[in-house]
């Protein structure tokens, strides 16, 4: 059985990567990938900014001030954030008004707060030096013209909205979003709105598939559920392929007697890229690469199902969109308990707070899922390898 590692490689030896480009508006572009470099057009501040409210003097004429000798200065003139830049002629021993954002007359080097002042109008007393450049937000203080403020597939988060958005840019190129098609196998399964009847279960995976998916800015062209038949399967999969640039299955992957999905690939022509994996839960899954794409069949137990998505989704989303901010965040964190070895390698659900993980239930199936509410990552716990309390141990997190 192949290692998690090596099957994620071999799924992106063979997969694209994305050239679709699209341009968006910068607050669609969260959560997507950055199509060019961006660089800034605008300093920001484009003039110079007062960090306070205060007077602005010239740091030398405050030398020596103090309560008991305060520096008096000449009050020439006020200035409000959203003023234009005074024009005057700056004289010796002056100082002039001015609030928090707003620019700074020529020839003054520093803000003087306006706690260290009397509030004087006409003439103001200073009572504590400043040196100069104090709460003076110089030209490019906070980004430079011509500064690279965006990079080339880098993932676009709410400071980068913030970040575009001061130097006026109101829309950005990003890479088109993957997509995804998503099939649920299996004959018990039926749609949300109808009744169940015996036997049957609803078909939990497709959304919880289909919200980690959404959730990574990849486009859903569709997901259905699909009986265990090898004609459906097969029509589906066959009709369905060129739709995508990644099809996910779910259920019929294994060694059951209507576990189709391999057969099924198989008998279309398609090439298989690893079945079975080291790891629990999981184990079954598969990928194959059929008309230049790749299906990832995941197990069907709900739990299975997550875990096998996390651990090959992300990864294969990252190299097709170019973005490795994409992968999985993973951290070593300290055991609050034992685990006893396994014969495989398991991917453990717990919850990790302050750098220590502890499990939160002892039900461990991969049946079971709704315990997975109170989780936030999974324990990485290699083949054959026992931990004692206190031991570090790799987590994965959960993204949403
Ligand atoms: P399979 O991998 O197809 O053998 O399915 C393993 C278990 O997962 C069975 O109990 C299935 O009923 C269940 N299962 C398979 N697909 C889904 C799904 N889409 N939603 C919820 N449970 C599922
Ligand atoms: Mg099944």
């Amino acid at each position: 059985m192949i290692e998690v590692e090596e099957a994620r490689a071999k799924i992106q030896q063979v997969s694209t990567q994305q050239k679709k480009v699209e341009t968006v508006s910068i607050l669609e572009a969260l959560g997507r990938v950055c199509a060019e470099d961006i660089r800034a057009k605008i300093a920001v501040p484009h003039f110079p900014r007062a960090g306070m409210d205060g007077y602005a003097v010239v740091a030398s004429e405050t030398q020596g001030a103090s309560m008991e000798q305060p520096v008096c200065l000449t009050v020439i003139d006020s200035i409000f954030a959203g003023d234009s830049e005074h024009d005057f002629v700056k004289r010796q021993r002056t100082a002039v008004k001015i609030m928090t954002g707003a620019p700074i007359p020529t020839g003054y080097d520093a803000v003087i707060k306006q706690e260290w002042t009397d509030y004087g109008d006409t003439q103001v007393k200073i009572y504590q030096p400043s040196k100069a450049g104090d709460n003076y937000g110089a030209v490019g203080e906070d980004v430079q013209l011509d500064q690279k403020v965006i990079s080339q597939y880098q993932l676009i988060n709410s400071r980068a909205v913030g970040i575009l958005a001061a130097q006026g840019i109101k829309e950005i190129r990003v890479l088109a979003p993957m997509k995804i098609g998503i099939l649920a196998t299996g004959s018990e399964l039926v749609s949300l709105g109808t009744p169940l009847t015996s036997g049957k279960i609803y078909d939990s995976n497709l959304y919880t598939l289909a919200a980690f998916i959404q959730s990574s800015g990849s486009q859903i062209i569709f997901k259905e559920h699909c009986s265990d038949t090898i004609a459906e399967l097969s029509r589906l999969i066959h009709e369905k392929i060129e739709e995508v640039d990644l099809l996910i299955t779910t259920g019929g992957v294994s060694v059951g007697e209507k576990d189709y999905v391999p057969k099924v690939i198989q008998q279309l022509g398609g090439e298989q890229l690893f079945h079975f994996v080291n790891m629990k839960p999981g184990t079954p899954v598969m990928a194959s690469l059929y008309k230049k794409r790749v299906i990832l069949s995941l197990s069907g137990n709900p739990f299975a199902s997550a875990v096998n998505l996390h651990l090959f989704y992300w990864s294969t989303l990252a190299h097709f969109m170019k973005c490795t901010e994409l992968n999985l965040e993973k951290r070593e964190v300290q055991l609050m308990e034992a685990l006893k070895p396994s014969r495989i390698r398991r991917f453990i659900r717990a919850y990790e707070k302050d750098g220590v993980v502890s499990l939160v239930s002892k039900l461990h199936y991969s049946s079971v899922f709704h315990n997975t509410l109170e989780t936030n990552c999974l324990i990485d716990q290699p083949a054959k390898k026992e931990f004692k309390k206190g031991d570090y141990v790799m987590v994965y997190y959960w993204k949403f």
